[in-house]
């Protein structure tokens, strides 16, 4: 039976694999429940329509398989074909939600209010492509849906294994991924990544769900890429592959042999070290890409692109009939023009602090670090950041000692109560010393208490987050809101939201002039409607607020009384894109950048991110 191209689908030459019907899944009646070889398949899947790339880590985690893997999605993206990461999480919790950011880095909320982990945000940075549920599983979703069906019954009075139950729920996700990955739509390659390495307990089951996978899948349908470690120890001054052979052995015990071995190492791999890795894991060097150390992230697609990989994985997959080469030429003329802006030389120099609680800990603001290196790479900036305590900021003269230090700061979102008076006291001095402000989330809440205190003279305001018996509740939870606002289950506001922006604000001016915008919000308190009138006719300004709810989204202080002071109850660093830096960080890097030059709100593109103060200050301290 010939399969057809999905709908929509723009190259109409898509080649079915040879005969997709002789394959497993087909010979064994494998959707057959009382079969040994099980193996569900959703209705309507095509074996062959949709590719696989895995990509298993050797030797040590954290060596940048989020990295490798979207690059070379974004390489197969720009060619036209429709691409659909999924990273495969071995802990047991459901989402990363619970996680403590220290630990695991920050928690990267999606457009559909999923909790995931910040490799989620490498994906849509790299790919720039909005992501969901589908694209993260933990083993404890993949778990509680297999004992939840045990307990419906769901089992048939079988005994439920680790085989073909477990592997099959996995591969089951991987098939769904499949044929809904292109908005809905049957994707053409799905890039799975499996979080830990090779060896680990925890991900086992992955690994032999893949294996399975590509057997059942057929030839030319599945491609595995071993991501491994090339050690360099100075006492010995050369590059060694004996760890690298080991972790790859590892991988061929669990029965996948990789087509494709990435080598992650401090300088470029040696072809002497790429032969000998070669010859112990079956793999031409063709298919071996050294993944030394780069000034930046944002050139692998490129170097990958240079040294064959796209060719080697189209013709695996057989995937050169679906490339469209026009559309590969205009994709890489705007990267290309974004990463030759990243290696000019940026004419402004900027300091920026980013006054937050995790400050040893750069991972648990991931996103905050890229969107301020957006922002740069636009602007031309060199911007020093400088990330800071603020537990110990104990006085209004140490706020304005700290904050005067830098052209603009940022305090960004958080939960519990320590740090907060002295974030408190930082908003204080950046608003009296016309320091430029982004707040964000917690940030947004702290500088609504900042101004009840010290503007309108309520010296106990607090959220009930911090102090459950303040009388003057500016930021509290309205559970009941939430109710009308249909969240469910947990108490969080998590995901995309629509925000209505107010005419002739600097928000709205930021903007471009839209008088909507959609950002992802997580968070659970927020500012009281009861104390609304009062902080308006105080001077504050809710320059963004929810379509129907009282629910304040974005705040401001009028150009006149500050150059630059915003904040947002969402997360705008969920939402900058390499080539959309967000707004609200590019004003606050232009406002920067205006501190130090003045003549910058004057160049057409200080003109576009700058408002120019024109009148005497409304607010005073
Ligand atoms: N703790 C605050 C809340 O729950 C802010 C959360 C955040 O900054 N993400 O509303």
């Amino acid at each position: 039976m010939p399969l057809t191209d999905g709908p929509g689908h723009p190259n109409q030459q898509f080649e079915p694999a040879p005969d997709p019907t002789a394959g497993f899944l087909a010979q064994f009646g494998a959707s057959d429940e009382s079969s040994e070889a099980f193996s569900p398949t959703p209705r309507g899947y095509q074996p062959g329509r949709t590719k696989y790339v895995v990509v298993i880590g050797t030797v040590m985690s954290g060596l940048g398989k989020g990295i490798f893997s979207s690059s070379l999605a974004k390489l197969l993206k720009d060619k036209g074909l429709s691409v659909a990461p999924i990273k495969m999480e071995g802990y047991l919790n459901i989402d990363s939600g619970t996680l403590n950011p220290y630990r695991h880095g920050e928690v990267f909320v999606l457009e559909d209010g999923l909790e995931t982990d910040m490799d989620l945000g490498t994906y849509e940075r790299v790919l720039n492509q909005d992501l969901g549920r589908r694209n993260f599983v933990t083993a404890g979703q993949i778990y509680t849906e297999i004992l939840e069906r045990e307990r419906r019954g769901g089992y048939l009075g079988r005994d439920v294994q680790m085989i073909p139950h477990v592997t099959g729920a996995v591969k089951m996700r991987l098939r769904e991924l499949a044929m809904t990955g292109n908005a809905g739509k049957p994707c053409d390659v799905v890039f799975v990544e499996v979080g830990g390495t090779a060896g680990d307990y925890e991900n086992g089951f992955y690994i032999e769900a893949l294996r399975e996978l590509a057997f059942e899948e057929g030839p030319e349908n599945c491609c595995f890429v071993a991501l491994t470690y090339i050690l360099e120890p100075s006492i010995l001054g050369e590059q060694k592959s004996k760890a690298a052979q080991l972790g790859i052995k590892r991988l061929m015990e669990a029965g996948v042999q990789p087509h494709l071995i990435a080598c992650r190492a401090k300088n470029p791999v040696t072809e002497k070290v790429m032969q000998k890795i070669s010859m112990f894991s079956n793999v031409p060097v063709k298919r071996m890409f050294s993944m030394h150390d780069r000034a930046s992230i944002y050139t692998i697609p490129d170097a990958m692109r240079d040294a064959g990989l796209d060719r080697e994985i189209l013709s695996m997959l057989n995937l050169h009939p679906r490339v469209n080469a026009v559309q590969e030429d205009r994709e890489r003329a705007k990267w290309n023009a974004f990463t030759s802006q990243l290696a000019a030389a940026r004419t402004h120099k900027v300091k920026i602090g980013v006054l937050g609680k995790y400050a040893s800990l750069r991972d648990a603001y991931a996103s905050i670090d890229k969107a301020i290196e957006h922002c740069a790479v636009a602007l031309g900036a060199e911007i020093e950041v400088e990330w800071l305590d603020t537990s110990d900021v104990e006085t209004l003269a140490r706020a304005k000692e700290l904050v005067t230090r830098f052209d603009g700061v940022i305090v960004p979102g958080g939960f519990g109560m320590r740090g907060v008076e002295g974030k408190i006291r930082c908003v204080q001095a950046a608003r009296l010393e016309r320091i430029p402000f982004l707040g964000i989330c917690l940030g947004f809440q702290v500088a609504v208490i900042e101004f009840a205190r010290n503007v309108l003279g309520w010296a106990d305001a607090h959220s009930t987050e911090f102090d459950p018996a303040t009388k003057h509740p500016v930021i509290s939870e309205l559970p009941d809101q939430k109710k009308i606002e249909g969240i469910m289950g947990g108490t969080m506001r998590l995901g995309g939201q629509d925000v209505v922006i107010e005419k002739g604000t600097l928000a709205q001016s930021l903007f471009g002039g839209a008088d909507h915008v959609r950002e992802r919000f997580r968070h659970r308190y927020e500012v009281d409607p009861a104390q609304i009138p009062a902080l308006v006719a105080g001077g504050l300004v809710f320059s963004g607020r929810h379509p129907k709810h009282p629910i304040m989204q974005v705040l401001e202080l009028p150009v006149q009384a500050h150059p630059y002071f915003i904040g947002a109850q969402f997360h705008p660093e969920l939402t900058s894109r390499p080539l959309t830096p967000q707004p609200m960080f590019m004003g606050l890097v232009a406002a920067a950048i205006a501190r130090r030059e003045p003549g910058f709100a004057q160049t057409e593109l200080g003109r576009r991110w700058v408002r120019s103060a024109n009148s005497a200050a409304t607010v005073t301290a």
